[in-house]
């Protein structure tokens, strides 16, 4: 089948609900570059939304699971114990945000390991409702699809959706009016979303402390726009946590794994969560999640309650090993700092140059987990016009949340002379589409 037939084959026969950047079809991915079905070959700033974060067919991943499909293919957790499940264990327990956390559980989708986390929290508090974040996302199953509250589509027409699930703001200073006067600093009193005071009252109004099993958090929120939290906001939750006996889960599905620049996004606050919630990089893109608590708290729930048929596959552990070691060896953290900073420094220089200043309301992000916010306001206006022009140019980037923003999302592991490229196109497109 030629590239436009299969093309066409896919847009009759696959679900229209999934909705997809390009109708063009990926026949292979090196590095940071996919090449088409034709030909056409792409500077990946997607990396299958931050998953294949050591760039696509890392080798030593590679390797790793091709040696493990002819170890053991499926073992079946609630079977036997497996080695590169253990293996895994052992290789994420020094990397851990907090020394606490040392009990794993291993799923297939971030969704399920978010799921995961709210039947723990649920059934280690005895309570039952969650606070989540107004702008948060964290999947789309029956359950988290209530929690998610980035945009109306994920859960429209879907209802009734799970009961018991709150939201307050998230501190996202760039929608903030009074923050911006104040040169985008939060602070409880300058914040006229005022997401702590609100927090407070939502336990006071809607769900009372002693009902209230788990606050769930992005520490930046990942398609509500890459904001990262607030100083000092995640450290005010914690306390409120503490005070109220609520659970602190950081779903770090999309932050996780180095893509801020740390191993886990939540340690640029230094704050404990009680359960942590990974996917996305943990595999480079074998399906794998998972969540880490206290042993107390995992060991709540009794034998038989958790797993399921392929949580934590033999083959899907293996390559979570692999990763676990390049980050070690390849100093991929060194990278994405380095890398990190090129790209914030250019998004920084568009925002201060007159040629595009006009258009862009904010840059924000931490490590390669990077946004441009344009000033339509709309989503989409603007930068779907310079995400079709970086496409043109031989670039995949993506949109995200409901104001005007992209996102960048490139290999961690992404070379100096292809974070120069990426750059060089970017800007490119930003100044066509503002001329
Ligand atoms: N939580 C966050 C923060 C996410 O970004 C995502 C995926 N974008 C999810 C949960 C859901 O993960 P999955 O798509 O693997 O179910």
């Amino acid at each position: 089948m030629a590239t436009s037939k299969l093309s066409q084959f896919g847009l009759q026969h696959v679900a229209r609900g999934i909705g997809r950047l390009t109708p063009e079809v990926i026949e292979s991915g090196s590095g940071s570059h996919v090449t088409m079905v034709g030909g056409k070959r792409y500077l990946d700033f997607t990396m299958g939304i931050g998953v294949a974060n050591l760039g696509h067919c890392h080798p030593k991943v590679t390797k790793a699971i091709q040696s493990q499909v002819g170890q053991l293919l499926h073992g079946q957790v609630n079977i036997a114990f497996q080695k590169p499940y253990l293996e895994l264990v052992e290789q994420l327990i020094p990397i851990m945000p907090h020394k606490s956390l040392d009990t794993f559980f291993f799923w297939n989708s971030g969704s399920e390991a978010v799921e995961a986390a709210v039947k723990l929290a649920r059934h280690a508090t005895k309570k039952q409702n969650i606070i989540v974040m107004q702008g948060s996302y964290h999947g789309r199953t029956m359950g988290t699809m209530a929690m998610t509250r980035s945009k109306t589509v994920y859960g429209q027409g879907f209802g009734p959706l799970m009961p018991g699930v709150f939201s307050v703001p998230f501190p996202y200073c760039a929608q903030c009016s009074v923050a911006q006067a104040s040169g985008g600093k939060y602070s409880s009193s300058n914040c006229c979303m005022d997401p702590i005071r609100q927090l407070e009252v939502l336990l006071k109004q809607e769900t009372a402390p002693s009902d209230t099993a788990a606050i769930v958090i992005e520490p930046v929120l990942g398609e509500g726009g890459y904001v990262p939290a607030a100083p000092g906001y995640l450290e005010r939750v914690r306390e409120i946590c503490d005070k109220n006996g609520i659970l602190l889960v950081a779903d770090e599905v999309q932050s996780g794994f180095g893509r801020t620049g740390k191993m886990f996004a939540i340690e640029h606050w230094g704050v404990r969560p009680d359960i942590l919630v990974m996917a996305k990089g943990i595999a480079n893109g074998m399906p794998l999640s998972g969540i880490v608590a206290r042993k107390d708290l995992m060991d709540t729930q009794m034998p038989g309650s958790m797993g399921g048929t392929y949580g934590g596959n033999a083959v899907a552990c293996a390559a979570g090993v692999a990763v676990a070691k390049a980050f070690k060896e390849e100093r991929i953290l060194e990278n994405v700092n380095a890398r990190g900073q090129e790209l914030s420094d250019m998004l920084s220089k568009l925002r201060s140059d007159p040629k595009t200043a006009d258009i862009i309301h904010d840059v924000r992000g931490l490590g390669l987990m990077q946004a441009i916010e344009f000033k339509s306001g709309a989503a989409g206006s603007i930068g779907s016009k310079v995400q079709a022009k970086c496409k043109e140019l031989g670039m995949l980037i993506l949109t995200t949340s409901i104001y005007d923003t992209l996102r960048f999302i490139p290999a961690l592991n992404i070379t100096k002379e292809d974070m120069a490229k990426g750059c060089q196109i970017l800007k490119e497109a930003i100044e066509e589409v503002a001329a």
